[in-house]
């Protein structure tokens, strides 16, 4: 049997469950409208100018090489030299490559939890040992915490800031703390920067600091697959040797530059955004629903049944939401919900008030 020889970690990976389809819900509980508000998508789309690249491109023969113009581009948006950018399919990519070229097996990896189940997931491929520490009441990384589980044997530590399903935004100085207290890679993932007050960007200029962005959130491009990563010069030329041949397709890089060029789009979409997640927040707190600040384009909250039936109610209800009760450090009762459009988030909210109506009875 074929599956006897898998690597023994592959064994430990929990099998990938996809979010559900708006169609599959329409379906199942025959619905005409329902909204998806589960992967943290840009509700606005993208920018106009992408349709115009795709219109005109003509090299799907050859194979992509790099956009000078695109890492020129992104080194003014994010105030970094060209030579410290790399791009990657989603950060996800920039993500692996931080394990494949970090990680031997057996090493270990520190995880403040709850947070992003990729990191667990490229752990575990990898052979690492992981480390969970858990963060403080308020979802705030516990730093005199992670810098007591950082041994001689730890190769990385992950960030995630604004944190994924939390929402919450790090502190500057807790994770430059951390930064200069440990001798191993602090990797910080700011998928969600452009939504949030706060960014850890600057910490790039530390040797031992990744740190990761992406096309997928803001700029509205998840299905280009485009992230890229910023760290030291030097470390450029290592990442480059662990890189895939070639990582990312022309057309996407393309696009990404269209939205660099566009950024006013951009910021459209995060003020909107914003505006929307305060609303919302307020508006889950007044229903009594516990519900956590957010930095992000989403919020966290707890539902008063288990999560597992309270997200399936809502599906009822022609709501897609994501329950996060198999989130590592998440209890039963945990619900991320993405931020859509006005009409998409009050369509939430009227639902969310059928099912807390019905629940009295
Ligand atoms: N980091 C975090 C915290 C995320 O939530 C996601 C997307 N779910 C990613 C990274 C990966 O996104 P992408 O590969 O599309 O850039």
């Amino acid at each position: 049997m074929i599956k006897e020889k898998l690597r023994f970690n592959i064994r430990d990976i929990p099998e990938y469950v996809p979010g559900r389809t708006v169609d599959e819900i329409k379906r199942r509980y025959n619905l005409d409208r329902v909204v998806k508000l589960a992967s943290n998508e840009n509700p606005y789309g993208t920018s106009e100018r992408v349709y115009e690249v795709l219109k005109n491109f003509r090299d799907f023969h050859v194979y992509p090489k790099l956009n000078e113009d695109l890492i020129e581009k992104l080194s003014d948006y994010v105030g970094f030299e060209p030579e410290r950018i790399v791009i990657s399919a989603g950060s996800d990519g920039i993500i692996e490559n931080a394990f494949k070229l970090f990680v031997d097996p057996g090493d270990e990896v520190v995880i403040p939890i709850p947070t992003f189940s990729y990191y667990h997931t490229v752990a575990t491929v990898y052979g690492a040992r992981v480390l969970n520490v858990k963060r403080c009441e308020d979802y705030r990384i516990d730093v005199d915490s992670i810098i007591g589980a950082v041994s001689e044997k730890t190769k990385i530590v992950m960030i995630c800031s604004p944190n994924n399903p939390t929402g919450n935004s790090e502190v500057y100085e807790d994770v430059r703390e951390i930064v200069e207290s440990v001798d191993c890679l602090v990797f910080v993932d700011e998928a969600y920067a452009e939504f949030s007050s706060d960014v850890l960007i600057d910490l790039a200029d530390y040797e031992n600091v990744i740190v990761s962005r992406t096309f997928s959130k803001a700029f509205g491009l998840a299905n280009m697959r485009i992230g890229y990563g910023v760290m030291d010069k030097d470390l450029v030329k290592e990442y480059k040797k662990v890189d895939l041949p070639f990582p990312v397709s022309s057309i996407a890089m393309l696009c990404a530059l269209a939205v660099l060029e566009d950024l006013d789009f951009v910021r459209s979409c995060v003020d909107k955004i914003v505006e929307e997640r305060e609303r919302l927040y307020r508006e889950l707190l007044k229903r009594g629903l516990k519900t956590y600040p957010s930095q992000a384009n989403f919020l966290f909250f707890k539902s008063p049944i288990r999560s597992r039936y309270f997200v399936e109610e809502m599906a009822k209800r022609g709501v897609i939401l994501r329950d996060c009760s198999n989130f590592i450090g998440c209890d039963d009762f945990s619900v991320r919900v993405s931020i859509g459009k006005r009409d998409e988030n009050d369509f939430f909210l009227n639902a969310l008030d059928d099912f807390l109506d019905d629940l009295k009875y």
